[in-house]
């Protein structure tokens, strides 16, 4: 274990050393330097404003920040590429113009790939890393073909996006890099002074915010919750197409037999334009029935608050937020539900919000661009209409 100053990160304003018990930080060149006698008690860490000071294992360098970025791209068992891969290609490319961005993509038949998806994702490069096992998602295959290469050209950065493929795969590659991970991040910034990622993710139960870096090792790694960012707009951009064939992998010793998928009776979410999203505030489930009958009639999806789920009433395939799904349809429409932070992360995205609740500070009218104080009963006529003068329908 040492204890060091990044040095970059230091101004020199000297309250490490007038704190440290036993005079073991020296100022050299305006900047602190630890010595031999530091007996690692940490109290210089907790005190740096600059959080310049931080522990590290022994003889560990840290490693440069540098303008080279990569992003999981995931593609789905029916061939559609996950729009997350996009959204985090243009959050990265906004923080960091300059930036040069690898789209990593996993194939078993790279001759046969329609790039053409790919070269508009917005990336300077997409990296096909070809394998026939490639076919399915294996995590162990997929992490002994990513690491190798990871490890050769240690990128900055490294970002996944939030789904099931990515959460299970980028922990796998994080350990195997020894670097740090954050889960589910909802925003992202760059430290203008040092040029680390700031990877934001609600914590205590969505009660406060935390930003979390990495300053030492690489890559800065992190999952990426979908539709927190928004689509690129204008993705024309030069992209280079390089091919690596994997060799040094087997075959795994199991194999999909077959692929089906959960049949449901409701419309998948994150493919609606008009969302209703429904809260404990519907009361009853004959109130339930009643909204199922009026989305329906408006070409809706159905959502719902998490107390919907644990009382059975709702899927929890339908559960928007933190522990359900994120989404971003072009209207929203919360019917009963109170805006809790757990919630919001999962539609605040949404192109534009209709909330309606009987309690005119509920917090969820603190984001709606339309806030209908009343009985969701009575307010469904009024929605009915809006959205046939919207649509036209
Ligand atoms: C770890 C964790 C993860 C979670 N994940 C999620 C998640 O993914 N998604 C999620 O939704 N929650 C999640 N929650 C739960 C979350 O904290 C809230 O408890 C939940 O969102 C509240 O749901 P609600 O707004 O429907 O209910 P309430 O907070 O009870 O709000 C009901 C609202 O309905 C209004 N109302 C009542 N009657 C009427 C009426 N007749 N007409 C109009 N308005 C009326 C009330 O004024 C009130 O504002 C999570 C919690 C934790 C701890
Ligand atoms: S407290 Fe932090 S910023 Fe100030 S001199 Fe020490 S290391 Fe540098
Ligand atoms: S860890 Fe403790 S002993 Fe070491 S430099 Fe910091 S304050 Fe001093």
């Amino acid at each position: 274990m040492k204890i060091k100053v990044i040095s970059s990160q230091c101004n020199g304003c000297t309250l490490c050393i007038k704190k440290c018990p036993i005079q073991a930080i020296e100022l050299q060149d305006k900047k602190a330097v630890i010595q031999d006698a530091c007996n690692f008690c940490g109290i210089c860490i907790s005190i740096c404003p600059q959080k310049a000071i931080v522990k590290s294992i022994d003889d560990e360098v840290i490693a440069p920040v540098t303008n080279q970025y990569w992003v999981m791209i995931e593609q789905k068992p029916d061939g559609e590429i996950d729009s997350t891969s996009y959204e985090m290609i243009a959050k990265l490319r906004e923080l960091n113009s300059s930036a040069h961005i690898t789209g990593v993509f996993l194939c078993s038949d790279s001759s046969n790939q329609d790039n053409s998806e790919l070269l508009s994702s917005g990336a300077d490069e997409i990296l096909l890393l070809h394998h026939p096992a490639f076919q399915n998602y294996n995590p162990l295959l997929y992490t002994n073909a990513i690491v190798p290469i990871c490890k050769k050209e240690m990128p900055s950065i490294f970002l996944f996006p939030a789904t099931e493929m990515g959460r299970d795969l980028a922990p796998r590659i994080a350990t195997e890099l020894q670097t740090g991970l954050t889960a589910d991040c909802t925003e992202l910034s760059m430290d203008a002074e040092n040029g680390l990622l700031i990877q934001t993710r609600p914590a205590w139960d969505g009660n406060l915010m935390a930003s979390i870096i990495c300053p030492i090792r690489r890559p800065q790694m992190a999952t990426i919750r979908p539709h927190v960012f928004p689509l690129p707009e204008n993705v024309a951009r030069e992209c280079t197409v390089r091919v690596e064939q994997i060799d040094h992998i087997t075959n795994p010793p199991e194999k999909i037999v077959e692929r089906s998928s959960i049949q449901s009776s409701f419309p998948d979410l994150e493919k609606q334009n008009i969302v209703i999203g429904i809260g404990r505030g519907i009361g009853t489930k004959e109130n339930l029935a009643l909204v199922c009958d009026f989305a329906r009639s408006i070409h809706a999806g159905i959502g719902c608050s998490r107390p919907l789920v644990d009382n059975g009433w709702l899927p929890h395939e339908v559960q928007v937020g933190m522990s359900g799904k994120a989404i971003a349809p072009k209207v929203y429409i919360a019917l009963g539900i109170s805006g809790s932070v757990q919630h919001l992360v999962g539609m605040q995205s949404s192109e534009y919000i209709i909330a309606v609740n009987k309690d005119e500070n509920a917090p969820i009218f603190q984001h709606s661009h339309l806030s209908l104080v009343g009985d969701i009963k009575k307010m469904l006529p009024v929605i009915k209409d809006l959205i046939e003068k919207k649509t036209g329908q």
